[in-house]
């Protein structure tokens, strides 16, 4: 495994296009098969009223958006999401919850239980539930989660134009409170929030310094919702999100390369050329977390005239066995303690002061 220097990180990226693809094509066929494509599902478990305060969710709770806020789900519900997820060719699902980090409270003994309810079901689980412990994540794995995302989203500069309510070293705290829970770790970021290339490498520097390297990285072109701070954004370009799949890829052989949200925006050419250059994953179902995303009609058509197959569930690593965690004392002990950074983001201060506002107005 090789370290990246920022400046060859940003050569590979700013490659003639074509060139670039060739080159990614060529990692992509020396480490993965480049038929198989994993299929996963993204299922909101908690929706919405999120106290973080980043730039482009509509999860947040001092945004105005137009989303439908819900409550944890029952094992029941997960159960059958899960089973409609499998119907469809998914072979893992992952659960979000739209919190800061987790608490040792009954709604994480809740999404235990469902971990281990998908997991039974011979699904790759993962979940996204903002910052973990240590001990909170062995108690994941210990429950049969197979894999926990955690995003960067930026580089760590422009990271504080985006959010404000947690630093950049906490996210990386909780990428290694996952490791050291022996989890497979999922970790990528947004394109097109307003960000330079150099911060989208510095990103993929920062991830391909990890060790071992994240298994999974997704990598999202924003999508603007009205009510954000980022709303006004322009779609991203595909010819960059081809260059960004590309890299990672490079940076990253044996990752897998998640082409995640923004989907709806792309062709199917300009898809294609993302798996050419070594996505090998993609999000199924009409909504990603709350936003859009294709319907798996058109995408098992996409897969049809590509000829490329759904890949199986732990085709690289083997199912998580679920059974009994004894936390030491020091662990039972420990204090979550996540930083809050002082710093105000104007523009997404702006938009909490229109919120409140418009919810004002509502109420009149
Ligand atoms: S991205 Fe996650 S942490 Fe940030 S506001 Fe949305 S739900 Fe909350």
């Amino acid at each position: 495994m090789r370290d990246w220097t920022l400046d060859e990180i940003m050569e590979v990226y700013n490659m003639p296009l074509l060139e670039l693809v060739f080159q990614a094509a060529t990692v992509h066929r020396k480490h993965h098969n480049p038929r198989e494509v994993q299929i996963s599902t993204l299922l909101s478990i908690k929706t919405g009223g999120c106290p973080e305060d980043c730039s482009y969710c509509p999860q947040a709770a001092r945004y105005h958006t137009d989303i439908d806020k819900n409550d944890l789900m029952s094992v029941e519900q997960v159960e059958k999401a899960a089973i409609d997820a499998q119907a469809t060719g998914s072979s893992r699902l992952c659960m979000g919850a739209a919190w800061r980090n987790v608490k040792n409270d009954d709604e994480f003994e809740h999404v235990l239980k469902l971990v281990k309810t998908v997991n039974d079901m011979k699904m790759e689980v993962c979940c996204t539930l903002g910052m973990v412990t240590e001990s909170q994540a062995k108690r994941l794995a210990e429950a049969g989660l197979h894999a926990y995302n955690h995003n960067l989203d930026t580089s760590e500069d422009y990271y504080k134009e985006i959010i404000s309510t947690r630093g950049y070293q906490d996210r990386l705290d909780t990428l290694s409170n996952v490791r050291k829970a022996k989890l497979t770790v999922c970790s990528g970021g947004i394109v097109g929030m307003g960000e330079a290339v150099e911060d989208r490498c510095k990103m993929l520097k920062t991830l391909s310094m990890l060790r071992p390297q994240p298994e999974s990285v997704p990598i999202n072109a924003l999508v603007a919702v009205e009510g954000t701070p980022l709303e006004e954004q322009q779609d991203v370009p595909i010819w960059e999100m081809v260059r960004m799949v590309a890299t990672t890829r490079i940076v990253m052989p044996t990752t897998t390369v998640r082409l995640s949200a923004g989907r709806t925006s792309m062709t199917a050419e300009g898809q294609a050329l993302c798996f050419m250059a070594g996505a090998s994953s993609i999000f199924a179902g009409d909504k990603l977390l709350t936003t859009p995303n294709p319907d798996i009609n058109s995408d098992m058509e996409l897969f049809d005239t590509l000829g490329l197959i759904p890949r199986k569930s732990f085709a690289k690593n083997e199912q998580r066995v679920s059974s009994e965690v004894t936390l030491t004392e020091a662990e039972k002990a420990e204090k979550i303690k996540w930083s809050r950074p002082t710093h105000k983001i104007e523009k997404n201060e702006d938009y909490k002061k229109q919120a409140k506002l418009k919810r004002k107005e509502e109420v009149l």
